[in-house]
């Protein structure tokens, strides 16, 4: 539910408002948009008609949302979310397209830097690599973990990118808030309902992934649970869904994007790479997600994918790499999105969010 406020409303009324809603059990959020202001207001809403918010000074009306995703849902902000980093004038969601590359897995120093050096050169604002890694079998290179955290922070402290890493569980999520600038939940854990919550409360923003077998609906719920708990910086990735398709890996369902552009008002992404598994459709389908409106992408790359120890066939190379982002710069520029590819900015190097708060 939705109150909306009168453009005169003041800032005690507004205050009294959200106490209010707070007194009678239910959760208030701040909704600021560019036409209004309004408070969302969440829980089992059972009985609130009756609670007579409505009549309270500065209110101007009431709205039910229809939606399930309360706080995602376009009914509740029409106007997109650009999500912001502290320090850096890097976004996600606005005119600017993102891009994120690197590795699957942080495998070491040496290999990090290597893949770091590389996709800077060619543009990348944000360095992707998994310190944790959810593998298939449990035999297979789980991650580096805090040494992982540690390589990662040495790359945005070298080349100025912004560090986005995966949290398998809230262990590694702690971990990970002193060290990146950016979580993601994976596909396998978006309905990691307790992960979900905990990412909600991180002040670090949320790369969450669709899962593997999520319609829209689940993945939009999902972030609700994230953005219920007060963290509104989600970022939505198309992966790729199991089909019956024995071709590819997975099938990147770019539907999804517009789809969820005309139900949520937060930013979307495409990751080609487990999109597809396969090395030759990966610049393919990154145009494609780049015409269809993805707000950016996330690549895989390796300097040696042969030997990675994770996901090498779908892999980039790094000249592959570059010469792909030209590529999406040109489809960028059809549909009205600028793509930077200035050299990010050098960070200071104690900038790591721990040392920011
Ligand atoms: C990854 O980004 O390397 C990864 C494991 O992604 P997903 O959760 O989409 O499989
Ligand atoms: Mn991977």
């Amino acid at each position: 539910m939705l109150v909306v406020m009168q453009s005169t409303a003041t800032s005690d009324e507004i205050r009294a408002i959200c106490e209010r809603i707070e007194a009678l059990g239910f959760r208030a959020h701040s909704v600021e948009g560019e036409q209004r202001y309004a408070v969302a207001v969440t829980g089992d809403l059972h009985g609130i008609e009756s609670c007579g918010l409505e009549a309270m000074p500065g209110v101007q009306e009431i709205i039910r949302i229809s939606k399930p995703f309360k706080l995602v849902s376009r009914e509740s902000k029409a106007e997109n979310t650009v999500v912001r980093f502290p320090n850096s004038d890097v976004t996600i969601g606005g005119e600017e397209f993102a891009l994120i590359a690197g590795p699957c897995s942080v495998e070491s120093r040496d290999q990090t830097l290597a893949v770091a050096e590389k996709v800077a050169a060619a543009g990348a604002k944000m360095f992707r690599g998994g310190a944790y890694k959810p593998r298939t079998s449990p035999y297979a290179f789980q991650g580096m973990g805090v040494e992982g955290l540690k390589i990662l922070a040495e790359v945005r402290d070298r080349f100025g990118m912004l560090i986005v890493t995966e949290a398998v569980d809230t262990e590694a999520l702690e971990a990970i808030e002193d060290y990146a600038d950016m979580i993601q939940i994976g596909a396998r854990n978006m309905q990691n309902f307790s992960l979900l919550k905990r990412a909600g409360r991180s002040p670090l923003p949320v790369l969450l992934k669709r899962g593997l077998s999520a319609t829209l609906e689940e993945l939009l719920m999902s972030a609700e649970y994230i953005m219920s708990e007060g963290n509104r910086n989600v970022v939505l990735c198309e992966r790729g869904v199991r089909t019956f398709a024995d071709h590819s890996r997975n099938t990147l369902d770019l539907s999804v994007i517009p789809a969820a552009k005309k139900l949520a008002h937060l930013p979307i992404i495409s990751d080609p790479s487990h999109g597809t598994g396969k090395r030759d459709r990966v610049a393919p389908l990154a145009l494609a997600s780049a015409a269809v409106g993805a707000d950016g992408l996330i690549i895989e790359v390796h300097h040696d994918p042969d030997r990675a120890l994770s996901d090498g066939p779908q892999s980039l190379y790094p000249e592959q790499f570059a010469s792909m982002v030209m590529q999406v710069r040109e489809i960028l520029s059809v549909v009205h999105r600028t793509l930077n590819l200035e050299p990010a900015k050098g960070r200071d190097a104690t900038a790591t969010p721990a040392a920011r708060s």
